[in-house]
């Protein structure tokens, strides 16, 4: 079997990555993994089982259950335990806690095996914080996205209000720089650009000039 392709996308919340992370997998055919969806179905597991009520956790619980937490991506859609999650996890709710949750690493090295695992026996485009660091520090590309804090807050503010989520730009401004916060701070990996990632400011591209800029990128590396 040939060697699977990996492509690691890491970057602040809401610079793009799961856009350009889901084109460069149709464009490909590769596997498309955001393993941010991971880390906020955990959190909306652990709030629907009122295992974290008010941002107070109730870790002990939650780490007993993980083994009951079944996560899968299918196309567009993810499943928590054979229900369709895909909305919900993207609600200012589980936005507000997912960065705490995040910090646990028995959670992170529980979803990980399942992130490594997911690039082993198929070419992936995953995209997260760690995915160059940690996941995969060989990956065969990598890719570390920047991009403007107001153009990302007004993005992320149209993709909520498409799905009627009442909330304003300032609101979802001050969610992102708390999780890019607690993200690039937290003592288990960390947000931070891998030494061999290459540094791609998304305002400076629209979506398709960087995805025809990555493609060129994939191009040479697969020679
Ligand atoms: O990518 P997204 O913004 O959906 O990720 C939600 C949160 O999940 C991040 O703010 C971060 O706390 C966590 N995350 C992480 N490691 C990853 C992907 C996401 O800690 N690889």
């Amino acid at each position: 079997m040939k060697k699977p392709f990996v492509i690691a996308i890491d970057g602040a919340s809401s610079t793009g990555k799961s856009t350009l992370a889901k084109g460069l997998a149709k464009a490909l055919d590769f596997a498309h993994v955001d393993s941010g969806a991971m880390y906020r179905g955990i959190t909306l597991y652990a709030q629907q089982n009122g295992l974290l009520v008010n941002n107070e956790f109730n870790t002990k619980a939650l780490l007993s259950q993980l083994g009951d937490i079944n996560l899968r991506f299918e196309g567009d859609t993810f499943w928590l335990n054979g229900v369709d999650i895909s909305t919900e996890i993207r609600s200012m709710q589980v936005s507000e806690s997912v960065s705490l949750v995040s910090t646990i690493p028995e959670i992170r090295s529980f979803l990980v095996v399942q992130q490594r695992i997911m690039g082993t026996d198929q070419s992936v485009v995953m995209d997260g914080r760690d995915i160059g660091t940690v996941v995969f520090p060989k990956a065969d590309l990598k890719l570390f996205l920047v991009a403007d804090v107001n153009i990302r807050a007004q993005r992320r503010f149209n993709e909520l209000n498409t799905q009627n989520a009442p909330t304003t730009v300032a609101e979802v401004r001050n969610n992102l720089v708390e999780r890019d916060h607690l993200d690039s701070t937290r003592a288990d990996s960390p947000l931070v650009q891998a030494d061999d990632a290459i540094l791609l400011d998304a305002t400076q591209f629209t979506v398709e000039s960087m995805r025809n800029h990555v493609l060129d990128l994939v191009a040479k590396r697969l020679g």
